[in-house]
């Protein structure tokens, strides 16, 4: 089953590849991966032109306007890789900026996602499978200025969500079995594979304000006021993660992306899918 072989190729190579550790400590930036498989044809990626915008394109348009008309895109592989506890933990009690081995994550760690989703476009291409990894593709963009505020013409969190791999959040992160605090990756390739279900009944499922009206820890957690009951201020938030942050702190922790992660940890949603509320709102 090349379901399985693709899940043992991802695992092995989160395990072993040296980028997936901290220069000092040697420990891993991200745990083991959770991996999921959307079929290219399903209507969830036109509906997308709709929920997101017509610039976000499908996995038909990503493979064709790179490998030609030609090719066929049959699936798309989706991971999620989780934030090592150490990190998260790490994180849990900074209130106004991330903590360095959560900046490093986010700065090495997406280092190592970049030469995860090359390795598998690699390997696939090694078994003469056509893929590309959307993200690295010439036509991948980020536009500061849609109707939904800054997006992408390929959204990770989507393409997971179409995978099976959560739902989500009042925060605009993606709630998986092993929780919010994490990054993921996704490649598409002409192979086929059998999607994986989606076993949610509703696209915000988990994240506890829209499942039952409480929570809102994110809200408290955030320094700059860019979440609320009405949902998270992209703009504002990227100011602050993007701006002040990386001027903050990013020469004194020697990286360039510094991330953010303060409504990502120290809430209920921080590893795994929250069950009830413990703080009401
Ligand atoms: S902290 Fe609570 S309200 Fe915020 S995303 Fe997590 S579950 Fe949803
Ligand atoms: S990433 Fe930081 S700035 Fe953005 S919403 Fe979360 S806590 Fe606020």
């Amino acid at each position: 089953m090349m379901e399985e072989r693709i899940r043992t190729e991802l695992d092995g190579f989160v395990r072993e590849s040296p980028l997936n550790h901290f220069s000092d400590s040697g420990e891993p930036y991200f745990d083991p991966p959770l991996i999921g498989f959307a079929a290219a044809e399903d209507p969830i990626f036109t509906e997308y032109k709709q929920t997101i915008g017509p610039f976000h394109q499908t996995p038909v348009e990503v493979l064709a306007s790179v490998l030609g008309a030609a090719v066929r895109a049959a699936s798309i592989i989706c991971w999620i890789l989780p934030i090592t506890k150490q990190t998260r933990e790490s994180n849990r009690n900074e209130i106004k900026y991330p903590s360095r081995a959560w900046s490093h994550t986010r700065n090495f760690g997406g280092q190592f996602n970049t030469a995860l989703r090359r390795h598998l476009v690699s390997w696939l291409g090694g078994l003469d499978w056509h893929a590309v990894a959307p993200q690295m593709g010439p036509d991948w963009q980020q536009l500061s200025s849609t109707p939904v505020g800054i997006a992408s013409t390929w959204s990770e969190r989507h393409a997971a969500y179409a995978a099976g791999l959560g739902t989500f959040s009042l925060n605009d992160a993606l709630i998986t079995p092993k929780g919010i605090a994490h990054t993921c990756g996704s490649v598409i390739t002409d192979l086929h594979l059998t999607p994986t279900p989606r076993p949610y009944p509703h696209f915000r499922h988990n994240c506890l304000f829209f499942r039952e009206g409480s929570c809102g820890k994110c809200i408290k957690r955030c320094p700059v006021g860019a979440l609320s009951r009405k949902g998270h201020d992209k703009d504002l938030c990227n100011q602050y993660v993007y701006g002040t942050v990386v001027s903050a702190v990013a020469e004194l922790y020697g990286v360039q992306h510094t991330g953010c992660g303060l409504c990502q940890t120290n809430v209920p949603c921080e590893s795994t899918i929250p069950v009830e509320s413990r703080q009401k709102l």
